[in-house]
């Protein structure tokens, strides 16, 4: 019987018929009389984690014939021991500071065996075990393992540990966290705007596991992230694709410039209305080039050419489609999202909707594929 969310062991049921008992592994302390009386017990299995014993706690054991106190236990509480008369064999740490004269009947031991020097042995007990007990000092445990519970990978063990001094003692032993994952599962698919996220989960202990997805950069099927429109002289991108990744994508682009026809850095993200100049031969040397007639970029769903889709782009699309504002070519080609022809309410809801991740700009691009 435990305090209720303690790790104090209060009582044992003193008519039990067991012959061994092994306390909770985690116990630090066995209560006052707790094992007072407990007439079948012969040898008790002690955890490592123990600190303390309470007085009189195994007081008048009829049968325990041999016990050992864990290292760690700093004190022999009176009565611990007293009137158990089959005790013959006791195991003592060097960890006891104090020796209380009453814990053992002495005239009922037979050995003592000590992990501690025979001086410390004498200046602990002094007296108070007679002279005519074996006493073995500087013992040192040859322990053998008994596994009791096996460790999982989200569970701890136990196992007993013995050594023939007669100390057994119970150990808990740690997880392993090696889990037994099972397969990826997609919780989001990646898109152009936002990563993924996968996860797995232990079949054993059901830890579940999380990783990132990187977010698109270029279409699942392995097509370019952007579509070019020769005839209209467009270049459709992504949300989130740099000036470096479409230089990348177009043999002989070396130069994007924003609409004020300032050369943009490689690490800027595509705009609406940012101008991509390409060579009409892409081998041509660099120097006499002919450049070709200037693509528009479009980012489908950014219209106000910052190169994000936000509630401002869906509010230019919807004040142009009733006529409060005209939008240029490029913004017109940014408006005109999943294969429209016109630009209307619609398209603005389209728009909105992308800004918060319900719609995905990748099935606009893959429609305007499908057209071209
Ligand atoms: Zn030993
Ligand atoms: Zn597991």
């Amino acid at each position: 019987m435990y305090q209720k969310g303690s790790d104090r062991l209060l009582l044992y049921p003193h008519a039990a018929a067991r012959t061994q008992y092994r306390v909770y592994e985690g116990t630090k302390e066995i209560f006052t009389n707790a094992f007072a009386y407990a007439g079948n017990l012969e040898t008790v299995i002690l955890p490592a984690s123990l600190a303390a014993f309470g007085e009189s706690a195994f007081y008048g054991c009829k049968k325990l014939k041999s016990v050992g106190v864990p290292e760690g236990v700093t004190t022999l509480s009176p009565y611990l021991f007293a009137d158990c008369p089959a005790l013959a064999t006791v195991s003592l740490p060097q960890s006891l500071q104090s020796f209380e004269a009453t814990a053992f009947s002495g005239d009922t031991l037979k050995t003592v065996y000590y992990t501690g020097t025979a001086a410390a042995y004498k200046a602990l007990v002094g007296s108070a075990i007679p002279s005519s007990v074996k006493v073995i000092p500087s013992h040192v445990h040859n322990m053998s393992v008994r596994e009791v519970k096996k460790a999982t990978c989200g569970a701890t063990g136990v196992s007993t540990q013995t050594c023939a001094c007669s100390l057994a003692v119970s150990v808990i032993t740690p997880k392993t966290g090696n889990h037994t994952f099972g397969q990826w599962t997609v919780v989001k698919e990646p898109s152009f705007t936002a990563g993924g996220v996968n996860e797995r989960s232990c079949s054993v202990c059901q830890k579940v596991e999380q990783v990132s997805v990187p977010r698109l950069t270029a279409l699942p099927d392995g097509e370019a992230f952007f579509v070019k429109d020769d005839e209209n002289k467009l270049i459709y991108v992504y949300p989130n694709v740099t000036v470096n990744m479409l230089t990348a994508g177009i043999a002989g682009l070396s130069t994007v410039s924003g609409r004020d026809m300032v050369p943009c850095g490689g690490d800027t993200l595509l705009a609406t209305g940012m101008v991509a100049f390409i060579p009409i031969d892409p081998d041509a040397d660099p120097e006499t080039v002919q450049l070709a007639d200037p693509y528009l970029i479009v980012v489908q769903g950014d219209l106000d050419g910052d190169g994000v889709i936000g509630a401002a782009d869906a509010r230019l699309a919807l004040r142009n489609s009733v006529e409060l504002d005209a939008l240029d070519d490029a913004q017109t080609a940014a408006a005109k999202v999943g294969g429209a022809d016109i630009v209307s309410a619609t398209e603005a809801r389209l728009i909105l909707r992308a800004s918060v991740e319900l719609e995905d700009p990748a099935e606009w691009l893959a429609a305007l594929n499908k057209a071209a």
